[in-house]
């Protein structure tokens, strides 16, 4: 019996539009902290917590573009962690992905 080639990761089930370092460990981390996962990015650790659009009642100002981010609309949270939170920031998804992918990273295969 010879075993099929089974590659998991070639499987594309789940579509998701944000592209993370590692889902599975994003996953895990995501049930440890309970929302709250950190992110290690060229300009240090952050803690990051993802709100999603109910969740979101307030305009915030994007430090990535400097444009509003409006009530509703599903976006990032992001603070250094350890600190006291005067540092979080609300950050449009897309902002905050363009943010750490300015670094050294490697492509998706
Ligand atoms: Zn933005």
């Amino acid at each position: 019996m010879s075993p099929r080639r089974n590659d998991p990761r070639r499987k594309r089930a789940r579509d998701q539009r944000a592209p993370s370092g590692d889902d599975a460990s994003d996953a895990l981390i995501l049930r440890i902290t309970g929302g709250e996962r950190r992110e290690t990015g060229p300009d240090g650790v952050w803690a990051i917590r993802r709100i999603s659009g109910a969740a979101a009642t307030k305009a915030y100002r994007c430090p990535g573009c400097h444009q509003e981010i409006p009530p509703g609309m599903p976006h990032v949270v992001a603070w250094r962690p350890g600190g006291d939170g005067d540092d979080r920031r609300h950050w449009h998804t897309s902002c905050w992905e363009r943010r750490t992918h300015r670094g050294v990273r490697l492509p998706r295969r």
